[in-house]
């Protein structure tokens, strides 16, 4: 049983440090699409819940927006701490209600789900600038997918994506997160890259209390991995993700797709072979952040240092559209 209830805030636009989303947007907190390894779960920390993750969602109702145009030229990150189209949304519209107050406003959107919800508001999200929408699909096994989480099946998001795609709003293809000899990257972007511009790619981060929930889900249903999860997660040996960063150059070069790592700066048409990101480096692209004199606070995940306000952090780095970093 969900425990759903209202809550009132001054305002749903928070502030963001981040290098280029001036605003994180979630207008739930909580979760009810209950991912195994959600990020976002620290939240129940900051909301007094003692319910488990994904049992409870607090409905935000807020002032309405007055003078929208004042976020001109701004962008909007939907869904750093929740997910913005999770089932709740087809009841309580307060995204819909939101993107309604700030259409015409000269903002730009940039949503991530996991659901085709999203299709319903295909026609207000187009008319944004620069308006782009992502799917998370770590695997294209259903059997895994309803383990690690209550998002819609992966044909389903994938179908929205193609929806979004044809309908000419920029699509992304996020792999997240890539579970080490679980996840099939390949076959995913052979299913996905007719129909959108970028394919992202994520390693699976463990950390907080529900690494020892992985773990344990990987010794009971693939105990061949403990091994080579321990490797990765305790030992920090890091050439698995160096393989497989190795094996996707190849993969995308005779694939005739452009494979980049850290870069979010590099755009494809519709029409022409997504680009194909690689973020598995987090630690490094922190390093580099904190030489160049970004502060701790621009990012929850990548830092390990909580931001002030725990909506303006992303769940992932890929929501934040990090500064750009050619390696
Ligand atoms: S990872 Fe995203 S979709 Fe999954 S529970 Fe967390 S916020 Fe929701």
């Amino acid at each position: 049983m969900i425990k759903i209830q209202d809550i009132e805030v001054k305002s749903v636009m928070t502030k963001s440090n981040l290098p280029v989303a001036d605003f994180s947007v979630n207008p739930y907190v909580g979760c009810t699409h209950a991912c195994k390894y959600c990020y976002a779960s620290f939240m129940k920390r900051f909301t007094n819940h003692s319910e488990p993750w994904g049992e409870f969602i607090d409905v935000k109702y807020w002032p309405e927006i007055k003078n929208a145009k004042k976020y001109a030229g701004k962008e909007a990150f939907f869904g750093s701490v929740t997910d913005c189209y999770q089932p709740y949304e087809a009841k309580y519209k307060r995204t819909r209600t939101l993107l309604e107050q700030l259409q015409g406003s000269g903002i730009s959107v940039s949503i991530a789900t996991k659901s085709d919800l999203v299709l319903r508001d295909l026609d207000l999200i187009k008319t944004f600038p620069h308006a782009r929408v992502s799917w998370s699909i770590n695997t294209l096994d259903e059997s895994f997918r309803r383990e690690m989480d209550r998002g819609v099946s992966i044909e389903r998001r994938l179908e929205a994506m193609r929806q979004f795609y044809k309908a000419g709003v920029e699509t992304t293809c996020f792999i997240s997160p890539i579970f080490p000899g679980i996840t099939d990257v390949e076959a995913i972007i052979r299913k996905a890259k007719d129909c959108c511009n970028l394919v992202w790619m994520e390693n699976l981060n463990l950390r907080g209390d529900y690494k020892g929930k992985i773990l344990a889900w990987i010794h009971e249903y693939h105990p061949e991995l403990d091994t080579l999860y321990h490797d990765i997660y305790t030992k920090k040996d890091r050439s698995y993700w160096m393989e497989l960063d190795m094996q996707m150059r190849a993969f995308c070069e005779a694939e005739g797709l452009p494979y980049v790592r850290n870069d979010d700066s590099v755009r494809s048409r519709h029409g022409q072979p997504p680009v194909v990101v690689n973020y598995f480096f987090h630690e490094e692209i922190v390093n580099r952040v904190n030489e160049r004199g970004w502060s701790n606070g621009d990012c929850y995940f990548l830092s390990k240092k909580r931001n002030t306000d725990p909506g303006s952090s992303c769940r992932t780095s890929l929501g934040l559209r990090l500064p750009m970093y050619n390696t």
